[in-house]
């Protein structure tokens, strides 16, 4: 019964949110599901704003898979230097070339469990693709947003992005798995900030146990 409540408040704020944010969409911009899948690569720990300022030029020099294993580590490293950690991100571009390359005649597949064996790419990389490149819903991207915003919707109680998608999987109607985290993002980045969230302006403030209009006192992070 608890669950169904649950489930009930979930649709609710879903489409709230949906009012709220009919433009809500994936804010990374590439025009292939290889370039997405780079440009989430490249997302871990940095902005959406940072990584679409570097692959504006990114993606003019490197067009396809092959592009990046014509250079060198060094040299792809500097080109991503700002979006942080370019090493280890450098290594997973070019691993994950390669076995796109190797393996899928440099074409990304089109399965979770394939894109999870891609180095560097984990569900939350995985889920991006699938979603938003070949439209399958195969999970809900959990990220800093998602994260905070399910907590404080008393969606989960989880800390671990996979538990959080698991509980997120069981109350979000599988239509909108995709869509749920665009809208979290966005109301994430708008109104239900890390730091000072807007609960007066919020448009699911009605649903939000950790309103500070209720509580007294502001969500933390
Ligand atoms: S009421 Fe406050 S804490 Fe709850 S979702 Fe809205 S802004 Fe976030």
């Amino acid at each position: 019964m608890v669950q169904e409540d649950l489930k009930q408040r979930t649709r609710k704020i879903i489409r709230t949110l949906k009012r709220a944010y009919p433009g809500a969409t994936c804010s990374l911009n590439h025009s292939n599901a290889f370039e997405l899948l780079i440009a989430t690569i490249l997302s871990a720990q940095c902005t959406d704003e940072r990584v679409n300022l570097v692959t504006a030029d990114l993606f003019r020099k490197y067009r396809k898979p092959e592009d990046y294993l014509k250079v060198s580590p060094t040299e792809l490293q500097e080109d991503i230097r700002t979006t942080g950690f370019f090493r280890n991100k450098a290594k997973a571009i070019q691993g994950t070339s390669k076995m796109v390359v190797d393996h899928y005649g440099g074409k990304v597949p089109k399965s979770i469990d394939q894109l999870l064996e891609l180095p560097g790419v984990a569900r939350k990389t995985a889920n991006v693709v699938m979603g938003n490149a070949f439209g399958v819903a195969s999970g809900v991207v959990v990220d800093t947003h998602v994260t905070r915003l399910s907590r404080r919707l008393g969606l989960t109680v989880q800390k671990q992005a996979e538990k959080i998608e698991t509980d997120l999987m069981q109350l979000v109607p599988k239509k909108d798995w995709v869509i749920f985290s665009h809208l979290l993002i966005a109301h994430g980045r708008q109104i239900c900030k890390a730091r000072n969230p807007f609960c007066a302006d919020c448009a699911v403030e009605k649903y939000c146990p950790s309103s500070y209009l209720k509580t007294g006192v502001v969500p933390g992070s």
